[in-house]
């Protein structure tokens, strides 16, 4: 007999759900499209109908924890109520939890998207053999995860670990949430796109733009690969995103002083444009590195793609992430299994 528990990751795109065991394999998965624009009772109904067939391939002898569902939005914990999303529009206030608890008569679960990628990467993925961490996932926008002794940190109202909206630029570009300069308008695969447009707007006859003009599918992968190459204004693009980054991660690692950060999502597949402006930022900002002097050149790249940042006795690490876009679901169907050795 074996322990599982359903883990569902609802985007504004798509609907992913598997079965995964208590030892973190992945067993029967689906993967549909969230038919958003046909309404959110219409998505309940797919994405019910997607867990049963799961289910209904699971053996019945064995047992199940509950599901767990990566919400894109802003949820309050204790009511299970979805407050905002700006990918699932008319689904504000909607008692997402009790309704599935309805239908499908077991515990249900439900987290922040960033919050279970988090989760996932702390329980299987980068941060597998650490009991705190925090996680930034670069996308759309940039999310945050922190994970204390194994458990998503929810804060007072399940607002914590919005890490995304940390001011990085204090009159910088405006942000969706109503401020400016936030790391998520320097480091997101929008912001990405948006200051390799700039970058060209500012010298029409450099390379990166001759690239855009050659390429009517422009997007950051061809920054990317120009920065690669050593051109300079896509260098300078991710320079960008790597300072950002560096300025939230300084200040984390001096605030709460964890032994790992990780860097996931979609727009960390740049990682070897922007990871050096990251850690030449964390030198000189971080208190942890500053501790020690003279840093030591070879104790940067230490395991797997992490950079390591020595620490008096322990180090901190920054890697990127390795479980890549099942983070969210293996973390949702954490979420059931830890409730149940709560309770
Ligand atoms: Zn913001």
């Amino acid at each position: 007999m074996t322990n599982f528990a359903i883990g569902v990751d609802l985007g504004g795109t798509n609907l992913r759900i598997a079965a995964v065991d208590d030892q973190g394999t992945i067993g029967e998965r689906v993967a549909i499209s969230t038919n958003v624009a046909l309404g959110r009772d219409r998505v309940i109904d797919d994405m019910c109908g997607a867990i049963e067939r799961v289910l209904a391939k699971c053996g019945n002898s064995d047992k199940l924890y509950g599901i767990g569902i990566g919400v894109p939005g802003i949820i309050d914990s204790e009511t299970g109520l979805l407050r905002e999303s700006p990918n699932l529009p008319g689904w504000a206030n909607y008692p997402v939890r009790a309704e599935i608890e309805r239908r499908l008569k077991t515990v249900v679960i439900l987290g922040n998207d960033a919050n279970v990628a988090a989760l996932g990467e702390k329980w299987l993925g980068a941060a597998k053999d650490f009991d705190d961490m925090a996680m930034l996932t670069l996308g759309t926008g940039v999310g945050g995860g922190l994970i204390i002794g194994g458990a998503i940190w929810q804060g007072m109202n399940g607002m914590a670990g919005e890490f995304g909206h940390t001011t990085v630029e204090p009159d910088g570009h405006p942000c969706g949430c109503g401020n400016h300069g936030c790391v998520e308008q320097y480091a997101s695969a929008t912001a990405m796109l948006r200051m390799a447009k700039e970058a060209i707007a500012e010298n029409p006859g450099g390379a990166l733009a001759r690239a855009a003009q050659a390429d009517p599918k422009f997007s950051s992968k061809t920054a990317y690969d120009l920065a690669m190459q050593g051109d300079p204004d896509a260098r300078k693009v991710f320079g960008r995103v790597g300072r950002a980054l560096g300025i939230v991660l300084s200040g984390l690692v001096n605030s709460l002083n964890l032994p790992i950060y990780v860097i996931g999502g979609g727009a960390s597949s740049a990682w070897d444009a922007f990871s050096p402006a990251i850690f030449e930022e964390m030198r000189k900002r971080s208190m942890v590195y500053a501790a020690t002097a003279p840093p030591d050149p070879n104790a940067k790249k230490e395991w797997a793609s992490a950079h390591v940042i020595p620490a008096p006795g322990k180090k901190t690490i920054v890697a990127r992430a390795v479980l890549g876009t099942d983070a969210g679901l293996i973390g949702a169907a954490r979420l059931p299994m830890i409730a149940e050795s709560k309770s």
